[in-house]
């Protein structure tokens, strides 16, 4: 044998291991260790060098088999009364027609001008069963295997709700006329909504999620416990029929001439058949309209597919057209682009976003996924990657459905360097686990945990929240600066003129003439404002502070409390916090954690220096003296007919009085206008008195 040669005769062995490797993986542990889309590839390149080289045939090739060979078996073995087969791939129209073509060329050589119709089909991504039934009752049943025999699951299969355990026949002659043994084959697969409820059932459990609804269901069903499977909500869907035997078996093959006949009539005796399958298709047009269909309403469909599934309806035909080893030859799987792809996470770069909330971003080797590339992926938050298991390093499954945004579903860590099931790959993993930060990385600011996330306390000075905090400290209601619009923060904040709200107040005109857009009318005027609003209240520059849960109502509270002494408040303790009503703990943390950031403090005192001051600083006694409203709260419901909700709003704050959302019974007054709904409903239930706008006005003497 020449070099050349024995360069192929090792490739085809190295390709030959490399599947069964992967075959073993993917079809006895059910953790697959490459992406469909390689291990499709690596099939491929194995069918073509085996078809150009037939020296090198061999009947023990993966690409002469269906499964992988059934060894240390679960269960008993059952042989199928016709093997099982597999099914040959497409990926593209090119592909599509070299499959018609084919089928052309072969009939055309044994009836003149045959009339070839195609059934399609989905293709359902679970496991293939069959079925066996015996005068019309539920016999026994098994898994595909190795396509001659597989195993005998017949306990589990019986937990499955829609297969039938007797057939439902429409009269005494139909079931008399039945065949005494039938195979019936099609996928045992699990719901995508029903996947979601057992997840969502095993994290309350605490127990291991699964990846996938397949591997729900090749999980479910291979279970030695059928009460465990009959927990478990599988589907059946059919999609063929295998050995027909026995008295009557010979009727059936009379009456029955396509394979979509066969279909109809065992949906008519109780089993579920896709509703998204088409009889009919006459051409390449035809079949590539409906492979597209069926992508469109991918996302949609109750159950995953991995593609769509072409078969010659004509069974006379089917038979002219005959088998090759593994899959049939007069059908085919037109594959979509997988939706999952293994690749590495180069790094975890951890983001801050406009509300200071932290993300985890896993930075990805680029990888086509859907036809994408792919290079970045949300990871949400730090409790996902603990969940998740997620390393810095390890090689991830990717996944994006559709529109979706990619999402990491899961990490392979026995892929890991130090893992023991890695010793022989050659795969130079070295893995990393995140540091869950303590400090902002971008401002340096302590960090707050609510829950399941991580948020900055930066308050002023982060630049990840500069734009967001600059433009609520200019808004109407804190510092209402007006003329400074979000597009002239955004703009300042790029060139590095903000970044905290003390730069606004040493803006030049000449720097505002260097903008565009601003004339000396319109840079003077804006300075004018800023000017103006030098003079505030101290719970609007408190509200401006944007302090995290303190919003408006909470400020005018924390202002009044401290008897409008900002000294005070910004040297108050937790408890002191508390003792203000409707200031709860997670309040009264937020506000200390602001004031203790010295950045923060630093920042206040060079708007103070700057001239920020508070007008109306009510003396003691004002705020003791009895207003009419003092204390009582308020609650404004339905559409009055003279003033906005917020100018009622003022009047009663003015009067003393708060204005809050929801009527409890803490609640004095509920004011009632047009259209007035629940919360009229639960004032007269808790018995609150309800005043008109007319009512409001004449107590208030207005
Ligand atoms: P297949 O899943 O591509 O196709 C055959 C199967 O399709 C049938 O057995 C049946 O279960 C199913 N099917 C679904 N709907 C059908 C319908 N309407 N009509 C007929 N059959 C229908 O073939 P396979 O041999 O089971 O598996 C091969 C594929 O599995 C590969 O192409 C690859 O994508 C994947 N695989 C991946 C790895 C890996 O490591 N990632 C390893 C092995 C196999």
């Amino acid at each position: 044998m020449d070099a050349e040669k024995l360069k192929i005769k090792s490739q085809i062995a190295d390709l030959r291991k490399q599947i069964n490797e992967y075959n073993l993986a993917y079809y006895v542990q059910d953790a697959p260790l490459v992406d469909d889309a390689t291990y499709d590839k690596l099939f491929s390149q194995l069918q073509q060098l085996e078809n150009q080289f037939p020296e090198f045939h061999d009947k023990n090739s993966p690409t002469q088999k269906v499964g992988i060979p059934q060894k240390n078996l679960l269960f008993s073995q059952r042989k199928h009364g016709i093997p099982m087969l597999s099914l040959a791939n497409v990926f593209n129209a090119e592909e599509l027609q070299n499959f018609l073509d084919r089928i052309k060329n072969i009939l055309a050589k044994k009836i003149l001008d045959p009339k070839i119709t195609f059934v399609c089909e989905p293709k359902f991504d679970g496991l293939a069963v069959n079925l066996i039934y015996i005068n019309g009752e539920f016999h026994a049943g098994s898994t595909r295997g190795d396509g001659i025999v597989g195993e005998d699951v017949s306990q589990n299969l019986r937990t499955i709700q829609n297969i039938p355990k007797k057939l439902n026949f429409e009269n005494a002659q139909q079931a008399a006329d039945f065949p005494e043994k039938i195979e019936i084959r099609g996928e045992v697969l699990m719901l995508k909504q029903d996947f979601l409820n057992l997840n969502q059932q095993q994290t309350q459990k605490g127990e291991k999620l699964f990846a996938n609804p397949r591997n729900a269901a090749a999980g479910s069903l291979r279970q030695l416990d059928p009460k465990i499977t009959a927990q478990r909500p599988l589907s059946f869907f059919v999609y063929g029929v295998g050995e027909i035997s026995g008295k009557n078996s010979q009727l059936f093959h009379e009456k029955f001439k396509k394979h979509s006949e066969i279909m109809q009539f065992l949906q008519t005796l109780g089993f579920s058949l896709s509703s998204e399958r088409q009889n009919n298709a006459q051409n390449i047009n035809d079949l590539l309209n409906f492979f597209e269909k069926i992508n469109q309403q991918r996302s949609q469909l109750a159950y995953d597919i991995d593609g769509v599934v072409y078969k010659v309806d004509d069974l006379a035909l089917q038979n002219e057209i005959g088998f090759i080893t593994r899959t049939p030859r007069f059908a085919i799987a037109h594959k979509f682009p997988p939706q999952e792809a293994f690749t590495k996470i180069n790094d975890i770069q951890i983001q801050v976003g406009r509300t200071g909330l932290l993300t985890p971003v896993a930075r990805l080797e680029p990888v086509s996924v859907g036809g994408v590339t792919i290079t970045n992926a949300t990871l949400h938050n730090f409790q996902e990657i603990q969940r998740k298991d997620i390393q810095i390093g390890d090689i991830v499954v990717v996944r994006r459905a559709g529109d979706v945004i990619p999402e990491i579903v899961r990490s392979l860590p026995e892929k890991r360097q130090n893992s023991n099931q890695n010793q022989n790959q050659n795969q130079n993993v070295t893995q990393k686990i995140l540091q869950i930060p303590t400090l902002c990385p971008q401002c340096g600011s302590h960090l707050i945990k609510e829950e399941t996330y991580i948020r900055c306390s930066g308050g002023l000075v982060c630049q990840a929240q500069i734009r967001g905090r600059l433009t609520h400290f200019v808004s109407r209601k804190a510092l209402n600066i007006d003329g400074f619009g979000e597009k002239l923060i955004s703009k300042l904040v790029d060139l590095q003129r903000l970044k905290t709200p003390v730069d606004i107040y040493t803006l030049t005109a000449a720097e505002l003439l260097d903008l565009e857009g601003f004339a000396d009318k319109s840079a003077n005027k804006l300075l004018a404002n800023i000017q103006k609003s030098k003079t505030t209240t101290l719970e609007r520059f408190l509200y401006a502070l944007g302090i995290r849960n303190v919003g408006e109502s909470t400020s005018k509270d924390i202002a009044k409390h401290f008897a409008y002494d900002l000294s005070k408040i910004m040297a108050a303790s937790f408890d002191d916090f508390l003792q203000i009503n409707d200031i709860g703990e997670v309040v009264a943390q937020s506000i200390v954690d602001f004031f203790a950031e010295q950045h923060n403090q630093k920042v206040i005192e060079n708007l103070l220096k700057l001239g920020i001051n508070f007008e109306n600083v009510p003396e003691k006694s004002e705020f003791i003296s009895n207003k009419i409203f003092d204390g009582k709260i308020f609650v404004l419901t339905g559409t009055l007919p003279n003033l906005t909700r917020e100018q009622a709003k003022e009047l009663i704050e003015n009067a003393g009085g708060k204005v809050i959302g929801s009527v409890s019974k803490k609640v004095n007054f509920v004011v009632v206008g047009d259209n007035a709904g629940a919360k009229l409903d639960k004032a007269i239930n808790l018995n609150i008195q309800q005043l008109s706008e007319a009512e409001l006005l004449k107590m208030l003497n207005v």
